[in-house]
């Protein structure tokens, strides 16, 4: 019985590690061609795109482009207290359990997504680290997770269902090495202009295939861009998870900052406030930047929100 029992875990283990190779050696070839660091086609598209959103909520009122993207924040704060009226919190404190122990939920994010203590006494002085368009590349996310970890530090990772497709395997390093995935819609694409099915489609894709993935559904939805509507808001209700964009942009996404670690450094030391939910992506400078960049962190006193312990409903 015993010898047969073995001989099973055995067969087990052979089919297992074949499945593993398989895996390395298709992640490498996607890798190759659209990870990479050198921009591709598609990085290019992605971040040419972020240029014209993303610039107006972090950086000057340049009109044009971006006034689309500071509307949409704008809107959510009233958008915010209607939905706020709804109580999803059971999907969302059933999905964790699955994650390990239950986190005591200390902290709740306001309607400019700044994280606040939920007591008043305790300490203010706390940012929530989030890194935005991967799972890209292997190297990247175990070196991000390898500063976190030094820092004791806990981060939201969102991620795009296309790439979590191609990269499976890369979720599950992020999930394994105990850093918290966010759902950041299928394709890397304006929200608001889609209809609200297909909005919707992009938001549970990425539930379904992040849960077949790692086992658990993300509990926190960032859009790409930071652009959403009511309908859409309502859809990442619904799924259980807490919507926000960020109120601290390190720009490393904007060329002034390409390869220029110590100016993603300077972009969020500018910035920073008690509270600030920081808005990275899954780039080398970024990678580079993170180590001296928690340092400084902590050396002005902040201490880094474990993401689990926020609540999912803004307020
Ligand atoms: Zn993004």
């Amino acid at each position: 019985m015993i010898r047969h029992t073995t001989a099973l875990i055995m067969i087990a283990c052979m089919l297992l590690s074949a499945c593993g190779t398989k895996d390395e050696s298709t992640s490498e070839l996607v890798g190759s061609s659209s990870g990479s660091i050198t921009p591709t086609q598609e990085q290019q598209n992605e971040s040419n795109a972020n240029d014209t959103v993303e610039t107006q909520t972090t950086d000057s009122p340049s009109s044009t482009p971006t006034s689309t993207d500071a509307h949409s924040d704008q809107e959510s704060l009233d958008d915010e207290e209607i939905s706020s009226t709804e109580k999803e919190d059971t999907g969302e404190s059933s999905g964790s359990q699955a994650t390990e122990n239950p986190i005591e939920k200390k902290y709740h994010m306001n309607s400019n997504y700044y994280i606040k203590p939920n007591d008043k006494t305790s300490d203010s002085k706390v940012v929530l680290l989030t890194f935005d368009d991967g799972p890209k590349e292997e190297k990247m996310i175990n070196a991000l997770i390898d500063t976190l970890d030094k820092h004791d530090a806990k981060a939201i990772f969102f991620v795009n269902g296309y790439r979590v497709k191609s990269h499976p395997e890369l979720l599950k390093i992020i999930h394994e090495r105990g850093q918290v995935v966010g759902n950041h819609a299928w394709d890397h694409e304006d929200l608001k202009k889609m209809s609200s099915t297909a909005a919707a489609k992009q938001v549970t894709d990425v539930q379904k295939i992040v849960k077949e993935t790692i086992g658990v559904e993300p509990h926190f939805f960032r859009p790409p861009f930071g652009s959403g509507n009511n309908a859409l808001k309502a859809t990442v209700k619904k799924n259980g998870m807490l919507y926000m964009t960020w109120s601290n942009g390190s720009l490393d996404w904007d060329k002034s900052t390409k390869n220029k670690p110590e100016k993603v450094i300077q972009n969020v030391l500018d910035q920073l406030n008690p509270g600030s939910n920081i808005l990275m992506h899954e780039l080398p400078w970024t990678v580079e930047a993170l180590e001296e960049l928690l340092s400084k962190l902590e050396q002005k006193g902040y201490t880094f929100v474990d993401p689990r312990s926020i609540e999912l409903e803004a307020r």
